[in-house]
């Protein structure tokens, strides 16, 4: 199964992503994966993209794409991947579109997790972090046991400026404008599953598998 994922942020996507890559036996591809992959192996790409993150800018479109291009190309995703943060818009669409033809493959599908909006503001905006430890608390679905101590080592717990509700609904509003048409583009194509991500785990991935079945080979 050739098979994207997409979904906000706080819909669980990365969790959701190792789940459906064991259970239908397809490496989970992230682009933070290959960058990181690219970056520490010092390939000609990692070089690039690294000269780009260096100088604080966004690593242009070409270079994640030749990334992206390079790694569905290798044996482990012959049989089938899982694409996890690529591709992020309608013009990253078409390029996978001409890898995949150029492999003489093409898209099973397009997951989309569907999250309530307002849900996706309280689960960011309730994590609270250890200032010692980094483990990550929420204040609704895994309180510790004393309010503002971790539970692991007794430090400090804060919220990180990214969970703030306003930089949440920031976030949100730049996924939705940026990933909205990409939505609409698989939709169009008869290529799109959604499930509604709410809910525990367990269900939610058990929504995925189900969702997910027919398109497996
Ligand atoms: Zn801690």
């Amino acid at each position: 199964m050739r098979l994207v994922l997409v979904g906000p942020p706080g819909a669980g996507k990365g969790t959701q992503a190792e789940f459906i890559a064991v259970q239908f036996d397809n490496p989970k591809i992230s682009t933070g994966d290959i960058f990181r992959a690219n970056v520490s192996g010092g390939t000609d790409l990692g070089r690039l993209a690294k000269k780009y993150m260096d100088a604080g800018d966004l690593v242009p479109d070409e270079v994640t794409n030749a990334m992206v291009r390079d790694r569905l190309a290798q044996p482990d995703a012959m049989g089938g991947f899982l694409l996890d943060g690529f591709p992020r818009n309608v013009a990253q669409a078409d390029e996978l579109d001409g890898m995949l033809a150029e492999l003489d493959n093409r898209l099973s599908v397009v997951l989309d997790l569907d999250v309530d909006h307002d849900e996706v503001v309280r689960r960011l905006s309730g994590r609270r972090t250890c200032k010692r430890c980094g483990h990550v608390w929420h204040i609704e679905y895994d309180r510790p046991s004393t309010g503002g101590i971790c539970d692991k080592c007794g430090g400090e717990l804060y919220q990180r400026d990214d969970d703030h509700p306003d930089t949440v609904r920031h976030r949100l509003d730049v996924y939705f404008s940026q990933t909205e048409p990409l939505v609409e583009f698989y939709r169009g194509r008869g290529q799109l599953v959604a499930i509604d991500a709410q809910g525990t785990v367990e269900d939610v991935t058990e929504r995925a598998i189900e969702a997910l079945t027919p398109f497996a080979d």
